[in-house]
C-alpha cells in the first residue's frame, strides 16, 4: 500500500532527526541549541518540498503552511515538539510533525488543495529540560507565554533571552507574541503522539483516540526531624526524617492503589545530611498526582496532605507542603475526536478511547482552539528512553487516519 512506503519514509526521517543531538552517545536535544537549529533546517527543507511556505517565529518554532483553495479560508493546525528529554527516544513529539507532513506531501503530489489551510507546528520546547519550564513553543502560539521566563538561566548561566537571541529570534515580549494565533481563523489543533503507556499494546491496537489529558498536581514536601549519631541516639528518642518520609511514601502508594484512575508518584528524594552513620535530619520529596477527574484529584491531594501532617505529628517531624504546579484536566473536542474515531473505523479497526496521563502541547493549545489527539502504540509503553519504539505498520495506520480525518473536515465544509 502507498501509505506503507510513506510510513517507511517517516521512520527513516525519525532516524535522520535522531542524529542531531547534543550528546554523542544518546539523543538529547534541548530548546534553542545547535542540534535544534539543524533539525529545524532539515524539517523546513521537507516542508518546502511539500509545497508549504515555511517560517520560524521568535521563540524558535518551525511553521509550515499549506494554503487552501481560497485565500480567506480557515486553518487546521497539526504539530508537536521537536525538542527531547536527555537520552531520549526518536519518536516522542517528532511523529506529531512528520505524520501530518507526510499527508501534506501526498496532497502536494496530487496537486490537491483543501477548503482549509493546514499548518504544521514543530514546537521549540515542550519537555522543559533546559529552563525547567515546559511548553515554551506552544505557549508562544497560544499567547500564554510569560515573558518573566526570559530571565531564567540554564545550567551554564545562559539566560533564556540570550539563548533566543543566539538561536536567531528576538527575545522581545511583544515580538514573541506575534506567533500568537487568533481563535477565529482556526478549525482546531490535532496532535499525533506515541502513547507513552502500555494500554494500546495490551489492547492489541495500533492507534487510539484521546478523550482527555489528565490534570496533575506537583508538590514538594519537606520532612524536618533531628539529625544525630547513628550509634548513640536510642531508637525511641529519634526523629528520623527518612523513616517518616518512607512511611508517608507507602501511604501515597496505598491511596493511589485503592482510588480508581489515580496515579501518585514520589520520584525524587533528597536526604540530609546523607551519611551512613548519621540519622537523617531532613528529607525533601517530590510528589506527582494525576487523575482525569479534577474533583477526585483535588480530594486525593487534600487526603495526601492530611496524611503527611498526620505522619509528621506521630513522629515528631515538621512537615512543609508546597504546591509546585497545578494543571487542570483538559478535554478533547467531541466533534474533532469523532472525526478521528470515524477515520479509525474506516480502517476497519475498533475505536479505543483513552485518557492521556502525560501532558502534551495540546494542553496549551486547548486555551486557543478545539483540540484532538491520536495516540500511536509504542513498544512496552516505553518512552523518554533510547528503547522507545514504534512499528512502521502503526505509523502507516496513523497516516491513513489523518488523511481520512482531513476528508471528514472537508465534508464538513472546512
Ligand atoms: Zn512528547
Amino acid at each position: 500500500m502507498m501509505s506503507d512506503v510513506v510510513a517507511r519514509t517517516v521512520m527513516e526521517r525519525c532516524d535522520i532527526l535522531a542524529r542531531y543531538s547534543e550528546d554523542t552517545d544518546c539523543l538529547t536535544r534541548r530548546f534553542a541549541t545547535v542540534p535544534m537549529r539543524q533539525v529545524n533546517d532539515v524539517v523546513a527543507a521537507w516542508m518546502l518540498a511539500a509545497g508549504m511556505t515555511v517560517h520560524r517565529d521568535h521563540i524558535g518554532n518551525i511553521i509550515g503552511r499549506y494554503e487552501a483553495q481560497e485565500a480567506d479560508a480557515r486553518t487546521m493546525l497539526f504539530g508537536s515538539h521537536l525538542d527531547t528529554v536527555c537520552a531520549a527516544g526518536k519518536y516522542d513529539g517528532i511523529l506529531g510533525v512528520l505524520v501530518p507532513l507526510a499527508c501534506v506531501e501526498r496532497l502536494h503530489e496530487q496537486g490537491r488543495r483543501l477548503p482549509f489551510a493546514i499548518e504544521i507546528l514543530g514546537f521549540a520546547d515542550e519537555e522543559g529540560v533546559r529552563y525547567h519550564t515546559a511548553y515554551l513553543g506552544s505557549q508562544a502560539v497560544a499567547g500564554t507565554f510569560d515573558s518573566a521566563a526570559l530571565q531564567f538561566t540554564d545550567d551554564d548561566g545562559i539566560s533564556m533571552a540570550e539563548a533566543i537571541r543566539l538561536f536567531g529570534g528576538q527575545p522581545d515580549p511583544v515580538l514573541l507574541q506575534t506567533a500568537r494565533w487568533q481563535r477565529d481563523g482556526l478549525l482546531g489543533y490535532c496532535e499525533v503522539h506515541i502513547e507513552q503507556g502500555p494500554v494500546l499494546e495490551a489492547q492489541d491496537l495500533p492507534v487510539g483516540v484521546v478523550s482527555s489529558i489528565s490534570g496533575q498536581h506537583r508538590y514538594m514536601l519537606h520532612f524536618s526531624g533531628q539529625a544525630g549519631h547513628a550509634g548513640t541516639v536510642p531508637m525511641n528518642m529519634r526523629h528520623d526524617a527518612l523513616c517518616a518520609a518512607s512511611e508517608y511514601i507507602l501511604s501515597v502508594e496505598s491511596l493511589a492503589r485503592k482510588t480508581a484512575g489515580l496515579v501518585a508518584t514520589v520520584g525524587k528524594l533528597q536526604v540530609l545530611p546523607g551519611a551512613s552513620n548519621v540519622i537523617p535530619g531532613h528529607v525533601s520529596a517530590s510528589l506527582d498526582v494525576r487523575h482525569q477527574d479534577d474533583m477526585v484529584l483535588a480530594r486525593a491531594c487534600a487526603d495526601l496532605r492530611e496524611q503527611a501532617l498526620k505522619v509528621g505529628l506521630e513522629r515528631g517531624i515538621a512537615v512543609d507542603w508546597q504546591l509546585v504546579q497545578q494543571d487542570k484536566t483538559i478535554f478533547c473536542a467531541p466533534h474533532l475526536s469523532s472525526f478521528v474515531a470515524r477515520a479509525i473505523e474506516a480502517e476497519g479497526l475498533p475505536v479505543y478511547t483513552l485518557a492521556s496521563g502525560a501532558g502534551h502541547d495540546a494542553v496549551v493549545l486547548s486555551d486557543l482552539t478545539d483540540v484532538a489527539m491520536l495516540f500511536v502504540r509504542c513498544k512496552g509503553g516505553i518512552s523518554h528512553h533510547a528503547d522507545e519504539s514504534v512499528r512502521t505498520e502503526d505509523v502507516a495506520v496513523s497516516i491513513r487516519v489523518v488523511e481520512r480525518f482531513l476528508d471528514h473536515l472537508c465534508s464538513m465544509g472546512g
